[in-house]
């Protein structure tokens, strides 16, 4: 999808960023079917992490081609919990001093087992509202078949305490588990009182120990954990406003809803990835993605201002391990609909199309066809996946991304 120069210069569209996202890559122990970047913690490595977070949160507060206005904080991870109480509260300083602090919605990543009514009321006093819970299932079997080290009673207790504390929680629930029993799993989240579900299905990634061991995902169990995912918790009275996200009124993630629709977000930690603002003429936009923790801690943010001048707007540049691709018009169109089709309100052709200065025509005749199969709806300037087209969306994107080659700049 390669796009042709000059590109029109987007730029004007939005210098500010509204979200940041700060990777936290320990955890106590490793889940088998994880692909995060993530580790156990080992002596001194936490304080060298903070040191460098402090360092890069500096660094990107003194990059001039953007402003932030920042709507959404996230602590995610790892297990940003498993920090002790004056580690977060460094991290949550670092990012106020430097950065500021989201308007809307100020995420924590929390695992079961790290939870006491104290922790909670601390995480509160730092400055956090929500709290996105790895609850995985509430069954013991399936919690030991994922390698998980909390218990079902735990997650119970681990939701019930954060909600008293004040939190709009969101439970983590992971599908196509075999012997799962998926239907008690989501009653029983959504008894607790949780405002807002992920639901993902078991996914067997390259290299993880459940891939070493030959574990599989059924397709029958996949399509049953989706189908019964949304039936279930629409019945429940949850909204789908995303392939696997749920949410009751209010409380839909304000964060994941900037990366579905394709919003500007620091990304900050080792292993972390951003979309920023264009920083060179000929770019739309750069996503940059840091190296793994060894790698990240090497970095000098000093130096890094001195990126050689772009040979293409294709071209992507390491630094330090890290590495900046310079975004063509076309890709951010392919980021857009990748992210934004996978929510129920789709993505909205005339201002991606005014923003990139790309003739879409090729690309609605395209969804026409999906149309037709009762896939994709097209509704005045906007595109959306129906919840039969959510299940084929990957096979429609690869289509839509093929005729999007044949888009041309107006
Ligand atoms: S707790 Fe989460 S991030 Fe940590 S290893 Fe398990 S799945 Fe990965």
């Amino acid at each position: 999808m390669l796009a042709p120069t000059p590109y029109p210069d987007i730029r004007t569209d939005s210098h500010s960023v509204q979200h940041v996202y700060v990777h936290v890559p320990f955890c106590p122990s490793i889940c088998p079917y994880c692909d995060f970047h993530v580790l156990t913690r080992s002596s001194g490595m936490v304080e060298a992490y903070l040191a460098q977070l402090e360092r890069e949160a500096a660094y990107l507060a003194a990059q001039t081609h953007y402003r932030t206005e920042l709507d959404t904080v996230y602590v995610g991870g790892g297990t940003p919990s498993f920090l002790r109480d004056h580690e977060l509260a460094t991290v949550v300083d670092t990012i106020k001093r430097h950065l500021g602090w989201g308007k809307h919605e100020n995420t924590l990543e929390i695992n079961p087992g790290t939870v006491t009514p104290s922790r909670a009321m601390h995480w509160k006093a730092l400055g956090f509202d929500r709290a996105s819970v790895g609850v995985q299932s509430l069954d013991d079997a399936t919690l030991r078949f994922l390698g998980r080290q909390h218990s079902a009673q735990q997650a119970r207790t681990a939701v019930t305490t954060l909600l008293d504390a004040g939190f709009a929680v969101s439970g983590d629930l992971i599908t196509a588990v075999a012997r799962q029993p998926l239907e008690a799993d989501i009653a029983g989240l959504s008894a607790l009182g949780v405002g807002h579900i992920s639901a993902y299905t078991l996914t067997i990634e390259p290299g993880t120990p459940f891939a070493r061991q030959g574990v599989q995902v059924s397709e029958a169990d996949e399509e049953r954990g989706f189908g019964l995912s949304a039936r279930l918790l629409t019945q429940a009275g949850f909204e789908r406003y995303e392939v696997s996200n749920y949410a009751r009124s209010g409380q839909r993630s304000q964060h994941n809803l900037g990366y579905w629709q394709n919003h500007f977000y620091l990304g900050l930690g080792p292993g972390a990835a951003g979309h920023y603002p264009a920083g060179q003429l000929g770019e739309s936009a750069q996503r940059r993605s840091n190296p793994p923790l060894h790698q990240w801690l090497q970095h000098d943010y000093s130096a890094l201002d001195a990126l050689p001048a772009l040979a293409s707007a294709t071209a992507a540049q390491q630094v330090n391990g890290r590495v900046t691709e310079h975004l063509t018009p076309h890709d951010t169109l392919t980021d857009a609909l990748f992210m934004g089709l996978r929510t129920a309100q789709g993505v909205d052709l005339a201002a991606w199309s005014g923003r990139t200065g790309l003739d879409l025509r090729p690309l609605r005749a395209a969804a026409q066809r999906y149309e037709a199969q009762g896939l994709l709806l097209q509704q005045g300037d906007w595109l959306r996946a129906t919840p039969a087209g959510w299940w084929h969306l990957n096979k429609i994107l690869s289509e839509l991304m093929a005729v999007g080659d044949d888009t041309d700049s107006d």
